[in-house]
């Protein structure tokens, strides 16, 4: 990787060493992204706190378990305890590093072999089954849920709600979102909700997700990059291969995701690539698990 990309506040090695030992409560999680020096990440994140501020976190939620039942209608979630701490563990780890860590924030294996990835609003995250065993470390599981989390603090499905005139269901007084149950401003919600995910997002808002997420996965201890890394592998998959179908249909390309990666984060980051967790014996373990 080469270029330019300033995410100086990410030089604090020692500091996601002292969050990996497990000081890291929300609070200190917070004071320390306070702490953190002028950059567009943190112009980023804050911007993700100021964006559709007039949505409710009730109505986000609310959000975002209709989106969440549309999806696990269509893909039922897996029950593995193991698999479902694991993953649960390691996404609020890697939310915690966000400025929206106290989100009640689930994270769901859906039990498709299909290689994909959603979020939904209010803090809502699954992976595939299929997913969980394609990749290849703990970085780069650790970038595919920070590409989701930053869907989710960036609130890019609301914004679609919102862009697609559907401004007036998604903001409001407290509560007005779950008073549309059974409405049919509600079915057309649905409608849209299930659009997103048969279509995808903006573009714009796939890339800045990239972004985000090798800034949160980064700043969780992981190789900046994990999130390349995984890109890698769905270029060399086959478009047409039934597992990446849909991953395709909603994202931009992988080349181009990894070309506008490249770009931005030239050697920056290679400094945390050496001191990042090369550990991936929890998700060989559970990979193994999920084999049987
Ligand atoms: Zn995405």
């Amino acid at each position: 990787m080469r270029a330019r990309l300033t995410l100086r506040p990410l030089l604090l090695t020692a500091l996601c060493a002292a969050l990996l030992a497990g000081c890291a409560n929300n609070k200190e999680v917070q004071k320390l992204f306070n702490n953190l020096p002028d950059s567009n990440a943190k112009q980023m994140l804050q911007g993700a706190a100021e964006a559709t501020s007039d949505v409710s976190p009730e109505e986000e939620r609310a959000m975002g378990k209709d989106m969440s039942a549309l999806l696990l209608g269509a893909r039922p979630l897996l029950r593995h305890p193991a698999a479902e701490q694991y993953v649960n563990r390691l996404g609020l780890w890697i939310a915690l590093q966000s400025e929206r860590p106290d989100l009640a924030w689930r994270f769901g294996i859906l039990d498709d072999k299909g290689v994909n990835a959603y979020a939904a609003p209010g803090g809502y995250v699954f992976v595939t089954k299929g997913l969980l065993l394609s990749v290849k470390s703990e970085s780069e599981l650790a970038g595919i849920l920070g590409h989701e989390i930053a869907h989710v603090i960036k609130r890019h499905h609301v914004q679609v709600a919102k862009k697609k005139g559907m401004g007036k269901l998604v903001s409001g007084a407290i509560g007005q979102y779950a008073q549309k149950q059974g409405t049919p401003e509600l079915a057309a919600m649905n409608n849209l909700f299930k659009n997103v995910y048969t279509s995808g997002l903006d573009q714009a808002d796939e890339y800045e997700a990239d972004e985000l997420g090798v800034v949160l996965a980064t700043r969780a201890g992981y190789s900046p990059y994990g999130l390349p890394s995984v890109l890698q592998m769905f270029a060399a998959a086959n478009a047409k291969d039934p597992g990446f179908e849909l991953l395709f249909s909603t994202h931009p390309m992988p080349n181009d995701r990894l070309n506008r990666l490249d770009k931005l984060m030239g050697d920056k980051l290679d400094g945390f690539e050496k001191t990042a967790s090369q550990d991936s014996s929890r998700l060989r373990n559970i990979q193994r698990l999920l084999a049987r």
